[in-house]
C-alpha cells in the first residue's frame, strides 16, 4: 500500500487502529466460506474505525485513490463476502461495539455495526424485551454483518428475518457522504424505502455505522421438542403439514442422519444415531399454552410417522437441544477438513421434493451431502463434506451445486435465503435474475459506487 496513503490513515485512525505487518494482514484474507485465497490477494492495511467520522474520512480517501475497501464485521458469513483482495484496505467494523440506547418506552435499540447479536439479545431481555433474529453464529457475529446479510435463523420461522427489525441506518457512502435513512417511528412511508436497500446488500453499497433496531416483547416461556423419524421424507412432510396446520412454531430445524450421527458424537446430547432424520421444534408465548400446542405437534408427528417425540420438561433439557442444533456446523468437521455450507429456499411445500432432490444429486456425483435447515421457512443447509486437496472431488462438488441451483430454480426457490451471495454465489445471479432485473440491480450499485471501490466481486462477478 502507497505510504502516503497509509500515513493518511494512520492520521484518521490512530496507529492502534491499523494493522500493516505480514502476519497481520494475512490473518485478515479469510472468512467462514470455502473460497481459497490467492497469495495475491493479501489486503495492503487492516483499519479499525472508532468512529463515523473516521469510516467517512477512509472512505473518502480510498474514493479518490480508487482504492478497493472490503467491510468486515466477524468475518463468519459463510459466501465469500468479506474476503480480502489484492492491496485492498479491509475496513473492520468490530471496535465500533457500543449499544447506544435501550429504549424500553419505543421498544427499541440503537447500537454500533460491532455490537455481538447475542449481547444484544442478552441486553434487550432485562428489559424484557427480545430481539429474535438468531443466526447460529449470534454468539460472534456482528449486528452490522447480521445486517449487510439480512441474516436469519431458527427463530425466523415466527419472527422474521433481520430485515423485519430494522426501522433505521446510518450508513457512509462510498463517497464519504453519511447519510440517515428510515426512523425511529414503527410507520413510516417517506419516500423510497432506502433501509430496506440497504439490508441484505452485502457491503456493496455503503458501510452502515449505526442501527435503528425494533424490539418486541420477551415471550413468557419456550419449550422445545425432539421428534424422531425413520426417514427424511417423513421428517420433511411433517415439516410441510405443520406449516400447513396453522400452528406456527418457534423453531422447526431439520437434521438428516449424517449430521445426527456427527452431532451425538461431537455434543454427546442424547440423540438416536440411527434415526433417519430428526425435527428440534420449539413453542413460545404464555407458559399455559405451550403445553396444548406441544401436544397438536406431537399429533401431526406421529401421524406422519414419528417414531418418538422427546418433550424438553426443564430449562437444562431445552438448552441441550438448543446446544445440540448449534453443534450441526462445528461437528460436520469430524468428517472430512472442508465444509461446504449451502443455503438454498424453497417454498416450504416444496421441501419433501427438495430434500429428495438433494439425495439425488448427491449419488449421481458421488458426494457427501449432510442436510440440515431451518425447515420451517423452506431454509435448507445442503451441507457438503469433503476435501479441497482433492482436485477430482471439488469438481464433482461443483457440479453438484450446479445442479443444486437448477433444482431449487426449478422448484420455484431461491439460491439463497439467509447466507447471502458474496463472491461465492456470483456466477449464478444470471440464473436467478433476468437480464433486465440484474441490469437493473448493477445500475443501483454503480449509482452509490461509481468507482466500484466496495466489495468488488460481491454479489455481481467482476
Ligand atoms: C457456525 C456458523 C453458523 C451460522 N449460522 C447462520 C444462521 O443461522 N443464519 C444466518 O443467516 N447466517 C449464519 N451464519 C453466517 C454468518 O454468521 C452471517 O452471515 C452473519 O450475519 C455475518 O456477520 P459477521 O459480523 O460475521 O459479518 P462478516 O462476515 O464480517 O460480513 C458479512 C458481509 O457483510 C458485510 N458487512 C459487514 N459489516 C458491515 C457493515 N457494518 N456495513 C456494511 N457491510 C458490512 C461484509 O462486507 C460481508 O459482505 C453462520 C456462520 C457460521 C460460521
Amino acid at each position: 500500500m502507497d505510504k502516503r496513503v497509509l500515513a493518511y490513515l494512520e492520521q484518521y485512525v490512530g496507529k492502534n487502529n491499523l494493522l500493516t505487518t505480514l502476519e497481520k494482514r494475512f490473518s485478515y484474507t479469510y472468512d467462514a466460506s470455502p473460497l481459497k485465497l490467492a497469495v495475491a490477494d493479501l489486503p495492503g492495511v487492516v483499519v479499525f474505525p472508532e468512529n463515523t467520522e473516521q469510516v467517512s474520512k477512509v472512505l473518502r480517501l480510498a474514493n479518490e485513490k480508487k482504492i478497493p475497501v472490503i467491510v468486515r464485521g466477524a468475518g463468519t458469513n459463510v459466501s465469500g463476502g468479506a474476503l480480502s483482495i489484492e492491496d485492498c484496505i479491509v475496513l473492520c467494523l468490530n471496535r465500533m461495539n457500543r449499544i447506544i440506547e435501550l429504549d424500553q418506552k419505543n421498544s427499541l435499540a440503537i447500537v454500533e455495526p460491532g455490537v455481538i447479536n447475542g449481547e444484544l439479545q442478552r441486553e434487550a431481555a432485562k428489559l424484557g424485551l427480545f430481539y429474535p433474529p438468531d443466526p447460529q453464529s449470534s454468539e460472534f457475529s456482528t449486528i452490522g454483518g447480521n445486517v449487510a446479510e439480512n441474516a436469519g435463523g431458527p427463530r425466523c420461522v415466527k419472527y422474521g428475518v433481520t430485515r423485519d427489525y430494522i426501522l433505521g441506518l446510518e450508513v457512509v457512502l462510498p463517497n464519504g457522504d453519511i447519510i440517515n435513512t428510515g426512523a425511529k417511528t414503527i410507520k413510516n412511508v417517506t419516500g423510497y424505502d432506502l433501509t430496506r436497500l440497504f439490508v441484505g446488500s452485502e457491503g456493496t453499497l455503503g458501510v452502515i455505522t449505526k442501527i435503528i433496531l425494533k424490539l418486541i416483547p420477551k415471550p413468557e416461556a419456550t419449550k422445545l421438542a425432539l421428534a424422531v423419524f425413520p426417514t427424511m421424507e417423513a421428517a420433511a412432510d411433517t415439516v410441510a403439514r405443520i406449516s400447513a396446520s396453522g400452528i406456527v412454531p418457534a423453531m422447526m430445524e431439520f437434521l438428516d442422519n449424517i449430521y445426527i450421527r456427527n452431532i451425538e458424537e461431537y455434543a454427546h446430547v442424547g440423540f438416536p444415531k440411527d434415526a433417519g432424520a430428526v425435527l428440534i421444534l420449539a413453542v413460545d408465548g404464555d407458559e399455559e399454552i405451550l403445553d396444548k400446542s406441544l401436544q397438536r405437534i406431537a399429533e401431526i408427528c406421529r401421524a406422519a410417522g414419528a417414531m418418538q417425540i422427546q418433550v424438553a420438561h426443564t430449562t437444562k433439557e431445552n438448552n441441550e437441544l438448543m446446544r445440540a442444533r448449534q453443534a450441526a456446523f462445528a461437528s460436520m468437521s469430524r468428517l472430512n477438513p472442508t465444509i461446504i455450507g449451502e443455503d438454498f429456499t424453497v417454498p416450504r411445500s416444496n421441501i419433501p421434493k427438495m430434500v429428495a432432490k438433494i439425495q439425488e444429486i448427491a449419488q449421481k456425483h458421488g458426494v457427501i451431502i449432510a442436510t440440515v435447515g431451518h425447515a420451517g421457512d423452506g431454509n435448507l443447509h445442503a451441507t457438503f463434506s469433503c476435501d479441497e486437496r482433492n482436485e477430482d472431488e471439488m469438481k464433482r462438488v461443483e457440479a453438484a451445486i450446479d445442479d443444486l441451483v437448477d433444482a431449487t430454480l426449478a422448484l420455484d426457490g431461491v439460491i439463497s435465503g439467509e447466507h447471502g451471495i458474496g463472491r461465492f454465489k456470483a456466477k449464478y445471479m444470471e440464473k436467478q435474475f433476468d437480464p433486465a432485473q440484474l441490469a437493473l440491480m448493477k445500475s443501483i450499485k454503480n449509482l452509490f459506487d461509481p468507482n466500484n471501490i466496495l466489495n468488488p466481486g460481491v454479489m455481481f462477478k467482476e
